[in-house]
Parts: structure tokens; sequence; C-alpha cells
């Protein structure tokens, strides 16, 4: 399998060469040449190999059609590794639960820091592992985050040969649990770097240093960011194993509502649809943050000014563009490379939009792609976690309640509606015990973790000074 870029360079790369890469070199996204289908005889095989064999077997089966240069028995053994019942909490790894009327929740959020990016973090971790072992070499992880992103980056790095992560956060903005989640990680590789500033200040200093071409070489400085193919890959897979679960046989059809905001988990649905997985309808919900909402009902992709970005009770979704998107607008546009590098490199850079609405395309993002949207706010946020813990006694989380909400405005009669479970209550405790006066259960592992040690840099919003501590901890 070769990747392109959806700016146009179709110089072919295979998997590992742009699994340690971010952006491809003319400033677009990687995707494969094509996605490979997956007939009648093989759906049906995967079904049983998903319920027989696990989770870690399908993702083998479905990662193969994409990686050719890592040897079968080596890939298998990575999956193997990383979906268990250990990392995740159960031998299903991505429970399914019935919530009503043929609304469902897919847990996502049982890994080591639960939230759905875990499951592909945990798995980018032992593959970087493996491909820097390969090559005999080294990694400097280097990243800002608000919360969930640099938790699971942590937990899926820490301990891993080849790569250290240095992780910026803005001092005194995450939640007491994330903090703690983060902070009291003692492992040599994980460096916490909490910055005098807000998260912006923490992102522009990780620019300013990815920005130094010459620094960037010499300390071999990465990213994990949600752009990366092979956390798009990993993700595939639970629309998959959701279906098998919501479904008996493989005639029937599936609706995925998704919590939004990068737009990485819902372009991972994309992709299965496209695979040839029998989805009816992608469901995308945004917060108060619509710009994909926005774009799904007009046509129009308006990105915001940081001034216009809602600090949000869903924060995970809090984003002023969906960095994802321009995969689904190469595909949309019948793989146009130049025509997509002419609306995000020109247009967006010149009027901070663009407008499809009169392209003839449009209509097939719902026609052809399955694609509605929805939005919440607060108070629906509120609402929707009140009802589904008074009527059904289960907790849900902001970002899951946000497609709750969603998914209940889009469920169509003998067509299951699975909604992504994106978190656990517990991570933003404040929230839920506003909706429903009660606090939400801990994870018997994260008892007492506030009061745990922690290991934290303090460190003024100066690129210079991260650069300094990058070249002391790697002479
Ligand atoms: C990251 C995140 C999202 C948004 O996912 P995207 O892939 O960026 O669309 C939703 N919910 C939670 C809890 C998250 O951590």
């Amino acid at each position: 399998m070769n990747y392109i870029s959806t700016r146009g360079d179709r110089s072919p790369k295979h998997f590992c060469d742009i699994l340690l890469e971010g952006l491809a070199p003319d400033g677009g996204l990687y995707l494969p040449e094509f996605y490979p289908q997956v007939d009648a005889a093989t759906l049906a095989r995967w079904r049983d190999v998903y319920h027989q064999q696990g989770y870690a077997e399908l993702a083998f089966e479905i990662l193969s059609l994409y990686i050719d240069d890592i040897p079968a028995a080596d890939l298998r053994a990575l999956c193997a590794k990383t979906y268990t019942a250990e990392v995740f909490g159960t031998g299903e790894i991505v429970p399914l639960r019935h919530l009503e009327n043929g609304i469902w929740l897919e847990a996502l959020s049982n890994g080591p820091t639960l939230a759905f990016k875990d499951m592909a973090m945990q798995l980018l971790g032992n593959l970087f592992e493996y491909e820097l072992a390969r090559r005999g070499e080294e990694l400097n992880i280097l990243g800002a985050t608000s919360g969930d992103t640099g938790s699971a980056a942590e937990y899926a790095m820490r301990g891993k040969r080849g790569v250290r992560v240095f992780m910026t956060s803005p001092q005194g903005r995450m939640s007491p649990f994330q903090q703690a989640q983060m902070f009291s990680l003692m492992d040599d590789n994980i460096f916490n770097i909490a910055v005098d500033g807000v998260f912006d200040d923490c992102q522009d200093m990780v620019k300013a240093v990815s920005n130094d071409l010459d620094f960037k070489r010499r300390y071999k400085i990465g990213t994990v960011n949600s752009i990366n193919w092979a956390r798009l890959l990993a993700q595939v897979v639970y629309y998959f194993a959701g279906y098998f679960q919501a479904t008996e046989t493989n005639t029937e059809k599936v609706s995925f509502a998704v919590p939004s905001g990068n737009f990485g988990n819902v372009c991972a649905g994309h992709v299965a649809r496209l695979m040839g997985l029998p989805v009816a309808k992608l469901v995308v919900a945004t917060n108060e943050n619509d710009v994909l909402d926005e774009f799904f009902k007009t046509g129009v992709y308006r990105v915001r000014a940081s001034a216009d970005t809602h600090e949000t009770s869903s924060p995970s979704m809090d984003i002023s563009k969906a960095s994802n998107f321009e995969r689904f607008i190469f595909d949309l546009l019948g793989r146009d490379g130049a025509r997509v590098k002419a609306l995000f490199d020109d247009a967006l850079a010149r009027d901070g939009q663009f407008d499809l609405s009169q392209h003839p395309a449009f209509n097939d993002c719902r026609m052809r792609y399955g694609f509605v949207s929805g939005t919440s706010t607060h108070a629906n946020r509120l609402a929707t976690i009140k009802d589904t813990f008074e009527r059904h006694a289960m907790m849900i989380d902001p970002h899951t309640a946000d497609a709750v909400k969603v998914a209940r405005e889009q469920v169509q009669a003998g067509v299951p509606m699975i909604v992504l479970e994106t978190a656990l209550p517990i991570k933003f405790a404040d929230t839920i015990v506003e909706a429903t006066g009660h606090e939400p259960d801990r994870p018997a592992k994260f008892l007492g973790i506030e009061a745990l040690p922690k290991r934290v840099l303090a460190m003024s919003a100066d690129a210079a000074a991260i650069k300094d501590l990058i070249a002391k901890t790697c002479v």
C-alpha cells in the first residue's frame, strides 16, 4: 500500500515512512492510495474472527490491508500486545451496552487514561518502539496539551525504548484529576512541563521549536498529533467491532454518532464505510464550537479565530478548525489534490473560509457519504446527562452526552445507532455533579491519585527554555 498527500504530492510512501512523520512535505495529510474493499466473504470471516479470536486479531486483519512493510508475525504480535484486557480493563476491549430505543453506547474509554485516544495511542506507542528499534533511531516527542491528548501520549510512550515525551501544559488549567494522571508518572522518558501561560502559549512554543529546522533535525523532534495516519487507522477497527456487536448478520446496517472535534474519530468511520462496512449514517455531533455542523448544514467551512473559540464543558471538542477534515474533502472532491490545495492553502489562508454550497459534490456529503450533523449546548449537555442518569441509571461524560443528544435526533427505526463513548464521566466530575448532583464512580486504580508525588517542571512561556531542556536531556 502506498500513501499519498491530500495536496497532490503522489511520490509513493509506505506505512513506516509516514508513521514517524507529521504532515506531508507539501503541507497535506497522508491517505492510502485506495481503500481496500471488504467483500461479503471477508466481512463474514471478520465477524467470526472478532467473536472467536477477539479484538486484537480483528485489528491485525484490518491493519494488514494497509501495512505491507512490517512482517505479518510482528504486526500480529504488536496488536496482541496492545489490545489486552489488562490495558483496556475488559476482554471485549470496546463493549457495547444498550441505552434506549435502538441507541447503543460503544465504550472506547476503558484504556489507561479513560478517554478514546488510548485506542489509537497505545498502538502508536508500540509501533514507534518497534520501528525506532529497527532503524536504530531515537525520537523526542514534543507536544502541547490541555488534557486528554497529552495524557494518552504519555501513557502510551512511558517506558518505551527510543522515545522521550516533552509535554507542555498551561499551569493550573487542567483538572486536578488530569494533572494527577500526568504528573504522577515517574518514568525517566516522560517530561511534564507546566508553562506559565495559556494553552495557546504552549502551542506557540511547540511551533517555534518545530520551525527551527536545524534543531528539529538535530534532536529528532516529532509529534503524535491527531493527523497521524496510524492513529486514524487504529480507530477504523472499533467501527467494525461495534458493528459486529450490534448486529446478527452482515445484511443489517448501523449508524454511528460521534462526538467530534478535530474530525479524527469520525474520519475513521468514513474510512470504514468506504471499505464496505454497512453504515447508514455517520452522525457528526459538535458542541458550541460548531465548525463542522455549520459545514454539513450549509457547505461553508469557516475556521474560527481563537477569540471565537468557546471554552465549553466538553473541552476536548473545543476546536477552531478540524485538522482531519481535509481528508474527507479530498475524497469528496474526487481526490483532486490541486483543488484541495487551493481550498486549504489559498482560500483558507486568504479568507478564513471556503464555500462548497454550489459545488455539485456538496450533496454527496449526505447522499453518498452518509454524513449528517447536529450540535449541543451546555444546557443540552446537562439535560442529557441528567436524563440518562435518572431514567437509565447510566452516567455518561459530557462529550458522549453531546453525541447522545444528536443521536436522538437522527435515529431511524430498524437501524441501530451506535454512540461512541469517548471518555468516562470521572474525567469531568464537575459537570457531572452540576447535572446530576452525584459524584461519578472512580475506577479503583485511580483512587487517591491526587495525593501521589508529582514530577513536573515549571517553565516560562519561552521556546528557548524548552530547547535548552531538550538539549541537556539528549546529551
Ligand atoms: C479528542 C476527543 C474528542 C474529539 O475527537 P476528534 O477525533 O478530535 O474528533 C471527543 N471526545 C473526547 C473525550 C476526546 O478526548
